[in-house]
């Protein structure tokens, strides 16, 4: 934080929290100091004030939390996917062209599918499938004939049927090999059913990608097949008679691929895997590179594991180029070309925006430090050290100060462990000490050099801020993979924050916290907040959780799905944006109903219960109809905090 106290700027906001770096054009600070969504990437003008989204769902009496979806900026995603690739294909004068498929796992919602599909729709954008639900889905919603569905994940005899069924329906559905055996039972069923399938075979690469997923490839890699099992695969469907169908070669490796590096080495050497294979009379048309290409979630352009160190037009020049040069070294023709882009379609869309309900301090409780008589010495002692700080200006001093009250407090912990000091003792220390400390951290504040050790103490006094949401449905790869995602105030930008805060979330899991922010350098414990007002709401937003955050949350203490608020951009609106649609998040009767209870059985059992108190008198029939009723109101509503 800038150690100069009062100046303050929307700059100094800007590099606080980093919003224009993982914002991709999606998200800036506004001079009122409100965060401005910029839904279209094509209409830099449009701006929607966030802040005044959250007053309108507000003011529509739908609570927080909430999962806020901007429709446009999905739309804007997937064009600019589809405009990238199709831009380089022509100046590269590639010769084959380009087939992307969204990966359905990253984001299942059917609004969120249909938007996609809708948006990709003059591109011939479809759709992947890893599982028989998501096949199910996506047989039905990827309706255009000219687009690709492609299956990867196991597969047994129904997955097969399903994807035969598509192809009689006249799908382009290739379905992937990832493992021998499947290959058998596709054979065994395309002939007794009388069709033709497109096949797709998954190699497993020998480069690794980097990050979290880098056990995606290599040898033990959970998927794919060696260079033998390709060998064999494709002289087993010679054999069969089959050989022609074999249409595309496909690889994946990892998710979240932070270095550029592993990409242009994926791409050499699938792009030699596929030229020989033409070579042998191979009839491969398409190659499918998979999905990986990640996001920038703490803004630092770095190999960072949140991070990555290039951007979608030289990832996809890299593709593009990087096929061609190969494939012009070893006179095969250019492949039409497939990525399964899902993390980068999707995770700017979507936020969840709560509300900070409380504070959790080390040194919020004041108690009385009057001297009484008898005292230890040990009070004495510290009640001196705090007399003297008034005298303390300089830096060493404080830093003193600093080492005799951290003595101070432990010598108190040990008197009272061999039972020569008092409760009362006990509470003034802590006291004092805790004050002492808030008085060293303001005073070395309002000088350039603050000492190493004397930096800890920010650190001692943050806060802990208490927000109404629960990590474990709405920011799992935060608990699960320590993933950093950005979280900043929605307003009071142009205010300088005056705290440096840690998230908890209301579930009664000591792991429903979070303590990764995006840093200066790298990533911090805390992030600056502002200090609560009363009666005025503290909204923060937590960005990018449009890419698995949205669908893979929990029921950990049954909190269940957030209510959702879909925004439209619209250009007539005085706001620019109006509400799409509201879909409601779980009620506690949904959430309660899932782990097999019956709402009706629980309130007959209440019922009960009141019944009785009322027949022996204890309570009024009139205060047990409004007892029934509350917990009736309870059963129908939202799981969070009101
Ligand atoms: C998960 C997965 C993807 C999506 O990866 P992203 O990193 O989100 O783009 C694509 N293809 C396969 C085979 C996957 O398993």
């Amino acid at each position: 934080m800038n150690n100069k106290q009062n100046q303050w700027s929307i700059d100094d906001a800007e590099t606080t929290y980093n919003v224009k770096r993982w914002g991709n054009g999606y998200f800036d600070i506004g001079e009122s100091g409100d965060i401005n969504v910029i839904p279209r990437y094509d209409q830099p003008n449009l701006k929607i004030n966030l802040k005044e989204v959250v007053d309108e769902i507000q003011s529509e009496g739908i609570q927080f939390p909430v999962v806020i979806r901007f429709h446009d900026i999905l739309r804007s995603q997937v064009e600019l996917l589809n405009k990238t690739f199709r831009n380089t294909i022509e100046d590269a004068d590639y010769e084959g062209q380009y087939f992307g498929v969204f990966p359905v796992k990253v984001n299942q919602m059917r609004e969120v599918i249909e938007e996609i599909v809708d948006a990709g729709s003059r591109y011939n954008y479809g759709l992947e499938a890893g599982s028989k639900p998501e096949l199910i889905a996506a047989l039905a919603y990827n309706t255009n004939k000219n687009s690709l569905t492609i299956l990867n994940g196991y597969k047994d005899e129904e997955y097969l049927r399903l994807a035969l069924l598509g192809l009689k329906i006249n799908r382009k559905i290739i379905i992937v090999i990832e493992k021998f055996s499947e290959l058998i039972n596709l054979v065994k069923l395309a002939k007794s059913l009388n069709v033709k399938p497109l096949i797709g075979l998954r190699v497993k690469m020998m480069v690794k990608g980097r990050g979290k997923w880098e056990h995606s490839s290599g040898e033990r890699a959970k998927f794919g097949l060696s260079i033998a099992e390709i060998l064999n695969a494709v002289s087993y469907l010679e054999n069969e008679g089959l050989s022609d169908c074999i249409k595309l070669l496909h690889f994946h490796i990892g998710s979240q691929l932070t270095d550029i590096r592993a990409i242009k080495e994926a791409v050499q050497e699938a792009s030699l895997v596929y030229s020989k294979l033409v070579k042998l009379g191979v009839p491969l048309e398409y190659v499918d590179v998979g999905g990986g290409l990640a996001i920038d979630y703490d803004g630092s352009q770095s190999t960072n594991d949140s991070s990555c160190n290039y951007n979608l037009a030289e990832y996809v020049s890299d593709i593009v180029y990087g096929f061609k040069q190969n494939c012009d070294l070893e006179s095969v023709p250019h492949p039409h070309l497939v990525s399964e882009s899902g993390r980068a379609m999707t995770a700017h869309h979507s936020c969840v925006i709560t509300n900070v309900i409380g504070e959790i301090h080390p040194s919020g409780t004041q108690y009385s430090t009057k001297k009484s008589t008898g005292e230890h010495i040990i009070v004495t002692n510290m009640r001196d050290l705090e007399n003297d700080l008034v005298n303390a200006d300089k830096n060493n001093t404080h830093q003193e100060i600093f080492n005799d009250v951290v003595q101070l407090k432990s010598q108190a912990m040990q008197a009272f462990k061999l039972g020569i000091f008092s409760l009362d003792e006990l509470a003034k220390v802590e006291t004092m000490y805790w004050r002492i400390l808030n008085v060293i951290e303001q005073k070395t504040r309002e000088h350039d050099f603050v000492p190493e050790e004397l930096n800890e103490i920010s650190e001692m006094l943050s806060s802990q801020y208490l927000a109404n949401f629960s990590v474990f449905q709405s920011a799992a790869d935060s608990w699960a993979i320590d993933q950093v995602l950005p979280i900043v105030p929605i307003s009071r930008l142009h205010e300088k924050p005056s705290k440096l805060c840690s998230l908890v979330d209301i579930t009664c899991d000591s792991d429903g916290k979070i303590d990764k922010f995006i840093g200066q350098d790298s990533v911090a414990n805390n992030i600056p907040m502002h200090t609560l007002k009363e009666n005025e709401d503290y909204f923060i937003g937590i960005f990018l959780t449009g890419a698995y955050q949205d669908v893979m949350g929990d029921m950990h203490n049954l909190f269940g799905r957030l209510n959702e608020v879909h925004i439209v951009s619209y250009d007539d609106d005085p706001k620019d944006f109006y509400i799409e649609e509201v879909v409601k998040g779980s009620s506690v009767d949904n959430v309660l109903s899932t782990m097999q209870y019956t709402p009706a059985i629980l309130e007959q059992a209440i019922k009960k219960e009141i019944d009785v108190q009322i027949s022996r008198g204890k309570l009024k029939p009139r205060e047990g109809v409004q007892l029934i009723d509350f917990y009736e109101d309870c059963l129908k509503g939202y799981t969070y905090l009101k």
